[in-house]
């Protein structure tokens, strides 16, 4: 963070602070008691189960300058003295001071949303303006309205492009963060199924992606997934602000950006890239990721690359080795056996499966492809339903053996068992039991095997790629 004095922060938050405090230099911000950095401004988040008020104490000892304090809470005696900014709720304060810190700083904004990708295509981004810029990034997947402040508020003066993961589980959220951060450049990546039970429909999912554009800078770019059609009908109902354009990237031609010559690998894709009517990137751009979801992720950070006048060959050759993608998303890891994992096992949802499942039955050389899935939770009311169609959609001309785990899973075994008729059926199972699971496939792996293994968080199915692991 630029540094800015207690006073500056009082007002910037909307809080108030003694006098005698206004001339403390306060050089960052956080929340954690437990690694404060010195001279930094502590916020005390209340939560469920904990106050952050009780650690504020600890954390100016530790270095921290002043602290955030909610009004309405007695000061205890030993903060008495203390520089303490007393604001109305010290979450709102941090979102607010995050707001008004941005407004006040020249760099680029890249806000990244959507169902599925958002961390990959926010990797992606980082990676291809690093060619051209200073750049800052969420870290990990801090995208919410915690991380995502605290992340505006680490961005200094040496950063002038900072690329920003935006999450959400209801309605307002985006709205909230968009508004933070301000971005000159919206992404919306895609419009999946996850928060289904939140949101309702995919209708509503679409509509709390699209709040992205309520915080989009005056002439700002909103570039979208052109291959969801929920997309262009929720942007029709949308007011965008005074002279935002739109763009489209996606695999389908008619987008402004799209690819031609997919070639997808077990551990990395390459493509060319079509740029309205022209030819570009000619060979290939290779990205050391698989899948043609993650094309579509990569021709995201092309279009933003692009926008900010990167020079392409700096853009291919930053995708291709430039990369440092948030691990757990499709990554490639030897097994035992010599056999070959895709450990997918950090996230699920319907969409997301699907695109797992395609990268599998893309895939050749193989000798048998086992699909490892685990449920997919917080999907509401249809959840046995949309675990049934995963079932139906892994078909024998993509995968040769199905692994399910989880109560919700039974179904998905269930469904795809009739499409395996004829086909080896010992392969296609539910299992209670994780770790009869990764015992099972353990005895049976052999080498030129590959395994996708993927699930919700909750299910934790990295604990089966660590049973297969190659040591
Ligand atoms: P989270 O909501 O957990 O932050 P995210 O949106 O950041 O997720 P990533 O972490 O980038 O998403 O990717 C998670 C998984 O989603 C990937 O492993 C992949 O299976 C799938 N995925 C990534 N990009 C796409 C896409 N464009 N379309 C569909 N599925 C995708
Ligand atoms: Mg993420």
């Amino acid at each position: 963070m630029i540094k800015r004095r207690l006073g500056q922060i009082a007002r910037m938050c909307g809080g108030q602070c003694d006098a005698a405090f206004a001339d403390i230099e306060i050089a960052g911000v956080g929340k954690d008691s437990r690694q404060v950095e010195a001279g930094s401004l502590y916020v005390p988040i209340v939560g469920e189960r904990f106050d952050g008020h009780d650690y504020a104490a600890g954390a100016l000892a530790d270095g921290a300058a002043a602290s955030l304090w909610q009004q309405d809470k007695a000061v205890p005696e030993e903060l008495k003295e203390a520089p303490l900014v007393f604001v109305d709720d010290p979450l709102a304060a941090l979102q607010r001071l995050a707001a008004a810190y941005r407004n006040e700083l020249p760099v680029k904004v890249i806000g990244i949303t959507g169902s599925n990708g958002k961390t990959t295509t926010k990797d992606m981004v980082a990676a291809v303006l690093s060619a051209k810029f200073r750049v800052h990034k969420t870290a990990g997947n801090l995208n919410n309205h915690i991380g995502l402040p605290l992340t505006v508020l680490q961005l200094d003066e040496t950063v002038e492009a900072a690329v920003l993961e935006m999450g959400m589980s209801g309605f307002g959220e985006i709205e909230l963060l968009t508004r933070i951060a301000q971005p000159d450049i919206a992404v919306i990546t895609n419009i999946g199924d996850a928060h289904l039970l939140q949101l309702g429909s995919r209708e509503g999912i679409t509509q709390a992606k699209l709040e992205i554009t309520a915080g989009l800078r005056e002439d700002g770019l909103l570039l979208f997934n052109g291959d969801e059609p929920l997309l262009h009908a929720g942007l029709q109902k949308t007011v965008l602000p005074q002279g935002v354009r739109t763009a489209t990237f996606g695999l389908s031609e008619q987008n402004d950006w799209s690819p031609a010559q997919i070639e997808v690998e077990a551990a990395a894709s390459s493509f060319s890239v079509r740029e309205s009517d022209n030819w570009h990137y000619a060979p290939a751009v290779h990205i050391p990721v698989p899948g043609k979801h993650n094309v579509s992720n990569a021709l995201a950070a092309i279009a933003v690359a692009r926008s900010l006048g990167v020079p392409e060959p700096d853009i291919a050759k930053a995708l291709q080795a430039g990369l440092t993608l948030t691990g757990m998303r499709i990554q490639p890891v030897a097994a035992f056996n010599g056999a070959m994992i895709l450990n997918d096992a950090y996230n699920a949802n319907p969409t997301a499966v699907r695109a797992a499942v395609d990268l599998v039955g893309q895939l050749s050389g193989f000798r048998r492809k086992w699909v490892v899935l685990g449920d997919m939770l917080e999907l509401g009311p249809d959840e046995d339903a949309l675990h049934r169609e995963i079932g139906e959609y892994v078909t024998p001309d993509k995968a040769d053996a199905l692994l399910a785990f989880g109560p919700l899973s039974k179904h998905t075994a269930d469904a795809a068992k009739p499409l395996f008729a004829g086909k080896d059926q010992s392969l296609i199972r539910h299992f209670e039991d994780q770790e009869e699971l990764a015992g099972f496939l353990r005895s049976e792996l052999q080498a030129e095997d590959l395994v996708l293994v993927k699930g919700s968080r909750g299910m934790r199915m990295e604990k089966i790629v660590h049973v297969l692991e190659a040591r």
